[in-house]
């Protein structure tokens, strides 16, 4: 028998384990660093890591926690008010609280025998979701790590439920057909880029996507989808799904959803919204009306790892027909079998693409406890907010160029430099460079329409509008700084 510390039962342990707990805790506490990046390149981060990876002796929890420091130090501060880059949101309290009791108990999603109240847990979360999301009873859905995965899946059971229906093809048993080849997958100009990675991963290749063209406000355009449904039809190709956004990553626009699904259903496409960012705006009064038509999709991503302050990773993939998992269905005799279903006993991993899985669903639901619905719609509303006044801001300076209109947090825009012979693409990229290496401010970046541009992703509702605009002016200053700096060899 081997005795440890960190793993029995017994009294010892759970002294080590509330030890280990409230030190960490208090080290986050007192410990989270002033910049919103040490602003250290790659390779000067390898130095304080040196040392055995695994040391030949064991190291004292003081030296551990030493360690855990050195990495907090060197950290991305994501409840910094400069950090704006990306949808990468500071976690919830309540949630981060339910991390530990997630970790803790470490019970596996796969099967109901090592998740017996999380797995029913999870199905009435899922439950919920898809009767907020608009769907009725036959609906059902599963939790993901991401948008990405939630992507994957809805464009896998739109391929495999296309070919059953065109060429009475079973997929799953017999992998692609020489017809596959004819399938086309369509989405906006500015649908995330897993759409793509999706094609690819389910042997259509990069080039069944078609991308479709947007509005000046980067939705759909409904007339250019069907034109484009009927391009493919002419050239006897087979527009299999969709994938209609919901919040897009750069612009956060959100598709026309009723007129792409009309469209979309007529051409007997799956229909799949992308709401990994958008989904929110299902729980505040003020924008809800924004998501109009998302009860007509035939699945729905969603993300709470961005807009709902979950702590990484935390999402759905919702299916308005939950038979719709057959096509991924597989039993394993020492997991879910067959029997198992007769006996009315749930094993999610029948629905799921991971096996062994998170019991995510709690920090969510602790989260939404914790909140409650009003808080939870203000959170929403003050975030989004944020970028109006950011985009106010823009407008009214004059170096700034706003790039478009705001609907959910972020905002693009770019810097114009006043000496026309300085490149402005070239120069936005290395103003963003400049803040982020300097430890100033983590801010995005994008390329719209072959501009070179810079991106707020606001997403800590407890930042005041003045901070933003107290980003802002520094992003002028040290715009006017490299600017100066740039023109030296001309003027010399
Ligand atoms: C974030 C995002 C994704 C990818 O989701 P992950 O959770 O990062 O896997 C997909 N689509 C959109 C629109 C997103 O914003």
């Amino acid at each position: 028998m081997f005795e440890s510390e960190f793993l029995t039962n017994s009294p010892e342990c759970r002294a080590a384990y509330q030890q280990w707990m409230v030190k960490t805790v208090e080290l986050l506490c007192q410990g989270l660093p002033e910049q919103p990046y040490s602003g250290k390149t790659a390779a000067s981060l390898d130095e304080p890591l040196a040392g055995e990876i695994l040391p030949s002796t064991s190291f004292e929890i003081e030296d551990c926690l030493q360690q855990l420091g050195r990495v907090i130090s060197d950290s991305v501060v994501v409840s910094h008010p400069n950090t704006i880059a990306h949808l990468h949101c500071p976690a919830l309290i309540p949630a981060l609280a339910a991390e530990v009791v997630i970790s803790a108990l470490n019970q596996s999603m796969d099967s109901f025998d090592q998740a017996p109240v999380a797995t029913v847990l999870e199905e009435k979360m899922v439950q919920w979701l898809c009767g907020e999301a608009g769907f009725d009873s036959v609906a059902g859905g599963i939790f993901t790590s991401g948008g990405t995965q939630s992507n994957y899946m809805g464009l896998l059971l739109a391929r495999d439920a296309c070919l059953e229906k065109r060429w009475h093809w079973p997929a799953q048993t017999q992998g692609l057909p020489p017809e596959a080849r004819k399938l086309r997958i369509l989405c906006s100009e500015v649908a995330h880029f897993t759409v793509e990675k999706s094609a690819a991963q389910l042997g259509l290749g990069t080039n069944a996507v078609v991308r479709v063209a947007t509005d000046e406000a980067f939705c759909m355009r409904p007339e250019a989808l069907r034109d484009a449904i009927e391009e493919l039809r002419s050239r006897d190709l087979a527009p299999m799904a969709v994938v209609a956004t919901a919040g897009t990553t750069d612009f956060g626009s959100i598709d026309p959803l009723l007129e792409l699904a009309s469209v979309t259903h007529a051409a007997g496409a799956w229909f799949h919204v992308d709401a990994a960012y958008g989904s929110a705006l299902l729980f505040s009064p003020r924008h809800r009306e924004k998501l109009r038509g998302l009860e007509m999709a035939d699945s729905i991503a969603m993300d709470f790892h961005k807009l709902f302050w979950q702590p990484i990773s935390c999402a759905a993939f919702l299916l308005r027909d939950a038979s719709h998992f057959r096509y991924m269905k597989m039993n394993a005799d020492y997991l879910n079998p067959e029997l198992h279903e007769k006996l009315g006993i749930p094993n999610l991993v029948t629905r799921s693409l991971a096996t062994t899985r998170r019991f995510d669903a709690l920090k969510l639901w602790i989260s939404l406890q914790a909140l409650g619905r009003k808080k939870l719609g203000e959170m929403i509303d003050a975030t989004l907010a944020l970028a109006s006044h950011a985009a106010d801001f823009i407008r009214h300076s004059p170096c700034l160029e706003l790039i478009h209109e705001p609907v959910l947090s972020c905002v693009v825009f770019r810097y114009r430099p006043a000496n026309p012979a300085i490149e402005p693409n070239s120069f936005n990229a290395a103003l963003r460079q400049r803040l982020f290496e300097r430890g100033i401010a983590v801010i995005g970046h994008t390329v719209v329409r072959g501009r070179q541009c810079l991106k707020l992703t606001c997403m800590n509702p407890s930042v005041f509008p003045e901070q933003i605009g107290e980003l802002l002016g520094s992003v002028i200053a040290h715009a006017q700084a490299l600017e100066a700096v740039a023109k030296r060899p001309v003027d010399s």
